[in-house]
């Protein structure tokens, strides 16, 4: 018995330096791609729901390796908060963010609210306000089209220090956005605490429609919910015909999700808004 105690030991540590061997290369390997400049932004549009006419785009970051081709974030942002690589990480999505409004402005393409995505970590540990003032002065974006989205639990867990942040970034023009609703433990009436402009209904929701009844219900309730605390609803993950259809039933604002399009690298986004190639 001992002697199967003792193998399956050394079987089980060997796993766990297995494992911490795998973290480590991971995080060299996300150190070397922020070195070389294999970190860039998707762009996924945000429709006005009525219309269908492209509004905004959401930014959404993806590590380019040369030999593993494109690993998504699901892969790296957690390893990224739990080693502060986000900070670097989150700085270059917001400044590559900035730069491409800049440039889109100056070349005439419709304007459009540009959403990024900050990590809890960010919210703790990164001066968000000083950080961003900074980036917009470095690339001459305008605050009002710019939107910064957070996670229920990041604004729930450290409640006192986040409310100033927000006004901050809120006074300097900025909107904010809650990210995934629905998924926390939050309650619309809690969420009055903090200051916010848009509410974005988490995927989930959208999977039941239309078949689940529970799901509509929600999605219901939380839109007419939300206009009374004069949110901007956005609708997430919307794939098909029938779920816009019906949140264009519910006066949802606006609505993102492969129906209309995927998140695209740059070129491709820029084709997709532009006018001039759409003809
Ligand atoms: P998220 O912020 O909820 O972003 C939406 C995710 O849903 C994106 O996944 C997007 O590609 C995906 N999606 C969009 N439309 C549809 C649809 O119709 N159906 C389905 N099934 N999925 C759809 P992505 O790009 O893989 O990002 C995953 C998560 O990684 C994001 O979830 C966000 O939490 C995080 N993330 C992405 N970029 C950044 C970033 O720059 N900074 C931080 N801190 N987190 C990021
Ligand atoms: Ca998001
Ligand atoms: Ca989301
Ligand atoms: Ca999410």
């Amino acid at each position: 018995a001992k002697q199967t105690k003792r193998g399956s030991f050394t079987l089980y540590s060997q796993d766990m330096s297995e494992t911490l061997k795998q973290r480590l290369e991971m995080e060299n390997a996300l150190r070397d791609a922020l070195q070389h400049g294999h970190l860039t932004v998707y762009f996924q549009p945000q429709c006005n729901v009525q219309n269908g006419h492209v509004t905004g785009a959401e930014a959404l970051v993806r590590w380019l390796d040369p030999d593993k081709g494109l690993i998504p974030p699901s892969d790296f942002i957690r390893l990224a908060e739990e080693t502060g690589l986000i900070e670097q990480i989150g700085e270059l999505v917001l400044r590559q963010t900035c730069e491409l409004g800049t440039e889109w402005r100056a070349r005439n393409l419709p304007a459009l609210k540009l959403s990024v995505n900050i990590s809890p970590y960010q919210l703790r540990f990164v001066n968000l306000v000083d950080m961003t003032r900074r980036i917009l002065a470095e690339t001459g974006f305008t605050a009002e089209w710019l939107e910064l989205e957070m996670t229920e639990s990041a604004l729930m867990e450290r409640e006192q220090e986040v409310i100033p942040q927000l006004v901050a970034l809120q006074e300097m023009g900025i909107s904010i956005a809650i990210d995934d609703f629905g998924t926390g433990y939050s309650s619309l009436a809690y969420l009055k605490n903090f200051p916010l402009d848009t509410l974005k209904i988490d995927r989930s929701f959208l999977e039941g429609i239309p078949a689940n009844r529970d799901s509509r219900q929600l999605t219901q309730t939380i839109i007419s919910l939300g206009h009374n605390l004069n949110y901007k609803i956005v609708a997430e993950g919307v794939e098909t015909q029938a779920q816009l259809d019906f949140l264009k039933q519910l006066g949802c604002d606006t609505y993102q999700g492969y129906l209309k399009s995927p998140p695209l690298p740059v070129q491709a986004f820029m084709k997709l808004i532009d006018p001039q190639q759409q003809r």
